[in-house]
């Protein structure tokens, strides 16, 4: 990234600012001073000092978060809290979003990030990215309903979804299930249950791809992901 736009994004003043202050020598990179302010610098890898400080930048963050219910899956909304009002972050990190939605009623597992590529690949119908899902639904779960989601089953809007697994936790006049699908239609799990009857009660997500819910995480709470995590979704 252009060191202006990250000394700029760090707080030390506008572009025009971080030029005066790089044609004043207060830069450094790699132990070497540096005026031009369309330089190029490596987050991850550069050591740059202003004044012989050493600042820290890192272009993406990854976090994940046990999403609670009564909160929207989106940057900015008109009524409701979002799930990016929930976060505390410096305000060199730009623009988190989430990775893809779940419902205003529905918990567990999103990921935020400013990674916009990792989100566009998660996110791609074509990538298949399994996602599991605990539920609470409002009927009896069958074998039938197993095996309808298996073959896929037709949805309001004459969809017809993808095979999904599906395993029957407890099964009453309230059945506890576990679902993962590989698709991210609108109220997908939702209108999947509807198809056979049945109406989903409670849901949460449990894994997306690799990652899964820390279950030390309360709802609301987020945590950043580990190197192994992030490495995992590339
Ligand atoms: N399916 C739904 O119906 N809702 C969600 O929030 C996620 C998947």
């Amino acid at each position: 990234m252009r060191i202006d736009k990250m000394l700029s994004n760090l707080g030390f003043g506008s572009r025009k600012e971080v030029k005066k202050l790089l044609k004043d020598g207060a830069l450094q990179v790699n132990q070497k001073v540096i005026k031009d302010s369309g330089h190029h610098v490596d987050s991850e890898k550069d050591t740059v000092t202003v004044h012989g400080e050493e600042v820290q930048y890192r272009e993406f963050i990854y976090l994940m978060m046990n999403k609670p219910p009564g909160v929207i899956s989106a940057t900015e909304d008109n009524r409701d809290q979002t799930v990016i009002d929930l976060l505390e972050l410096e305000d060199s990190v730009l623009d988190p979003f989430p990775v893809g939605r779940l419902d205003k009623d529905t918990e567990g597992l999103l990921l935020i990030t400013n990674d916009g590529q990792l989100a566009h690949k998660l996110l791609s119908p074509k990538k298949h990215v399994p996602k599991t899902y605990f539920a609470v639904i409002d009927g009896e779960v069958t074998e039938e309903d197993v095996l309808a989601f298996k073959k896929g089953v037709v949805l309001d809007d004459g969809y017809e979804t993808k095979p999904g697994e599906l395993k029957i936790l407890k099964s009453g006049i309230r059945s506890d299930i576990e679902l993962t699908i590989t698709e991210g239609k609108f109220h997908q799990v939702k209108r999947m249950f509807q198809s056979v009857g049945k109406r989903v009660v409670y849901l949460q997500r449990l894994t997306m791809g690799p990652l899964a819910l820390d279950e030390s995480l309360e709802l609301g709470e987020y945590r950043e992901l580990t190197e192994e995590e992030v490495e995992a979704l590339m």
